[in-house]
């Protein structure tokens, strides 16, 4: 039965599809924003649909940017020999808040899982190879530490081994199965600076 009428079940089921959202948060998600003034309701609604319409991949990086070229590749002060490969553009920016990394980044949106049929082709990795092709000294793995992450990371390292550039592997200081931007910025650096050669 609609208890609320056929545009408030809309909004509501339109919120319960977005992840981690279940049924109740989308109730009352919608019932807030039918409270707020409708102003605000139209800034949100205009702040989606601009991120929707803006926000790419970065030229370098594949990182999230509204530029061609995002801020971390276009800074003259990074290191741009070193590349630290993350899963997605949240555990770069967990990375960033640290405030010690002075490399750049590769984002591969997403790790290989043979259990979810994500293929190597499925993520950012042929545009990682194709940055290795210029002048880098070293390259970072820095996926999750899950099932996924680390067959990623060997994968990555198979790929990279016979370019002779120097890979290595971000420490296990970060718990099985941890998501990086949950992890605190200490366990992080503890991690980075303890990173293993592959
Ligand atoms: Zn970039």
């Amino acid at each position: 039965m609609d208890y609320y009428g056929s545009q408030m079940s809309h909004l509501i089921e339109q919120l319960s599809s977005l992840p981690g959202i279940g049924g109740k948060s989308a109730q009352r998600l919608a019932f807030h924003i039918i409270h707020m003034p409708k102003e605000r309701v139209e800034q949100l609604a205009q702040a989606i649909t601009e991120a929707r319409e803006n926000v790419r991949y970065c030229r370098e990086c594949c990182t999230l940017t509204d530029q061609e070229v995002c801020p971390i590749c276009s800074n003259p002060a990074r290191d741009k020999k070193t590349i630290m490969v993350v899963e997605n553009t949240r555990d770069l920016a967990a990375y960033e808040k640290t405030g010690k990394y002075e490399g750049v980044y590769h984002v591969l949106h997403g790790a290989i899982s043979p259990m979810l049929g994500i293929g190597p082709g499925d993520i950012r990795l042929r545009e990682l190879m194709q940055r290795l092709q210029g002048e880098v000294n070293e390259v970072i793995i820095a996926t999750n530490s899950s099932l996924e992450g680390e067959t990623t990371a060997m994968y990555i390292s198979k790929l990279i081994k016979p370019t002779g550039i120097k890979v290595s592997r971000i420490a296990s200081g970060v718990p099985v199965g941890g998501d990086l931007e949950y992890i605190d910025e200490v366990t992080l650096l503890r991690a980075l600076e303890g990173r293993v050669e592959l």
